[in-house]
């Protein structure tokens, strides 16, 4: 997005948080306070309580969300979905990303300010915690700058000690998504021996997420953050961002007495107070910046300076760069509506595919290379391979039954019982015997019913050759 006033570009050549030599500047944010602020406290109460109950809730004893990768078991507000199924979960994913898309392009990084696990735990957790002990930024600063003394001992052993509980804490939480919460406290209640590919995963996350909230922090959304990345593509002149009003704040002067201020000064008095705020180190008044998560902390602190000087707040506020210049948000736009036929088409997609979906999957086919065979009776037969997957929780016991030739029958070779357990598969062959008087030509299609417990649960078509039927 281009620059609003004349100040220089530079700013887009170097990241706040690196100086000229490559080195990493440390951020020392100012405590946020503010309504904005307050706001963001209820909701990311809710949404780390939601987070850590996650995992111990069911639905029907299933849990409510597990993406086990290892054992490509996913299960989705307690639907199973199995490897079988992975095209449905591409489906549901590129249906994510769309929706993802279309609301960023409509309220830009709402995510990244409000939801997202990484703003949420540094900003209102680590760093909350890093304030109740070492204090506001001046403090911080001072107590790093400070020689190793007991005080400084204390504060930052405590806080890392802290750091490293609340770690552990998420990671184990992460991994009850991967593996089921039984399986967590199957593997800290035994020695780590006895499990030790489940202990070395929990103590490589502990440490990952460790290192991530205690030392890499604001890096993770400034220069790893795929999501961060894509914001310049995604972001229109329409999309409501945290946005500093320059029509209104610039130029920015100095607060002065009356009588020396210029009737043109803009409301900014460059105090920096928002800049100081900024958990990214960036200066929104240079315009929509990769680095801005959208954390709010520049409008609380803004705001708060606009009272003291009684001039009005929201200098800095959710606007869109077409609402600041014009005056008139205007949220839909071509972008927008194009995103959003293609999400509703996707989202129908994957509801007919969610309701079509059956409990079993089937694949059956007729044995490679054999026509067909007549029996006594004058009785046509053919012979089929099949294989039958359960992709319910519960082991079900199958029969196949023909649904459109009445004197049809079905023989299993081998076992005439399909037994089978939660995900498990069965592979068999079976003849389909029809009487010659019954077809009507040379290749029927023949609708074979699933049952479970006598209940058709699914059916499916195959091709049954005969020989020539003579009319009469
Ligand atoms: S806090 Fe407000 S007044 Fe102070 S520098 Fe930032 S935009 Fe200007
Ligand atoms: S510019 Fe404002 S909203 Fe953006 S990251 Fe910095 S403080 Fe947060």
């Amino acid at each position: 997005m281009e620059n609003h006033y004349e100040y220089e570009e530079e700013y887009r050549n170097t990241i706040a948080t690196v100086d000229e030599s490559g080195k990493r500047i440390w951020v020392y944010p100012k405590k946020p306070k503010g309504k904005y602020h307050n706001k963001r406290i209820i909701v990311t109460v809710i949404l780390l309580s939601l987070l850590f109950s996650g995992p111990f809730i069911t639905i029907d004893g299933q849990p409510l969300l597990l993406l086990n990768i290892f054992e490509r078991k996913f299960i989705i507000f307690g639907q199973a979905f199995w490897p079988q199924d992975f095209f449905l979960l591409a489906v549901l994913l590129v249906t994510f990303f769309v929706f993802v898309i279309l609301f960023t392009v409509a309220f830009g990084r709402v995510w990244c300010g409000w939801a997202c696990p990484q703003t949420l735990f540094l900003e209102m957790v680590f760093r909350k915690i890093e304030y109740l002990i070492e204090g506001d930024a001046n403090k911080q600063r001072k107590l790093n700058q400070a020689p190793w003394n007991s005080t400084k001992i204390f504060k930052k052993g405590s806080k890392q000690l802290i750091f490293l509980l609340i770690s552990l804490l998420i990671s184990h939480t992460v991994m009850a998504y991967l593996i089921g919460v039984d399986q967590v406290i199957e593997i800290v209640s035994q020695p780590p021996l006895e499990n030790l590919s489940g202990f070395l995963g929990l103590l490589a996350f502990t440490g990952i997420f460790y290192w991530v909230f205690a030392f890499f922090r604001e890096q993770a959304c400034v220069a790893v953050c795929p999501y961060g990345r894509l914001q310049s593509v995604l972001l229109v002149k329409e999309s409501i961002v945290v946005m500093y009003d320059w029509i209104r704040g610039e130029p920015r002067d100095k607060i002065k007495k009356k009588a020396e201020q210029t009737s043109e000064a803009g409301d900014c008095i460059d105090c920096k107070l928002c800049v100081h705020a900024c958990p990214t180190g960036i200066d929104i008044r240079n315009g929509t910046q990769l680095e801005c998560v959208n954390c709010t902390a520049c409008m609380d602190a803004c705001d708060e300076v606009m009272h003291k000087v009684d001039r009005p707040e929201g200098l800095i506020r959710y606007s869109s760069h077409t609402a600041i210049e014009t005056g008139q948000t205007k949220l839909f736009n071509a972008r927008v509506a194009g995103y959003a036929v293609i999400l509703v088409a996707l989202i129908g997609f994957l509801l007919f595919m969610l309701i079509s979906r059956s409990d079993v999957d089937i694949n059956a086919l007729k044995v490679p290379g054999t026509l067909y065979e007549k029996l006594a009776g004058d009785t046509i037969s053919n012979l089929y391979n099949i294989q039958l997957i359960n992709k319910t929780f519960d082991p079900k016991e199958l029969r196949l039954s023909v649904l459109n030739f009445e004197h049809a029958s079905i023989e299993q070779v081998g076992s005439s019982q399909i037994l089978l357990n939660s995900n498990e598969k069965f592979s068999g062959t079976f003849f389909i015997k029809i009487p010659k008087a019954d077809l009507a030509s040379t290749k029927s299609k023949i609708d074979i019913g699933v049952y479970a417990d006598d209940e058709l649960i699914s059916d499916f078509k195959v091709s049954f050759l005969g020989p020539v039927v003579l009319k009469k």
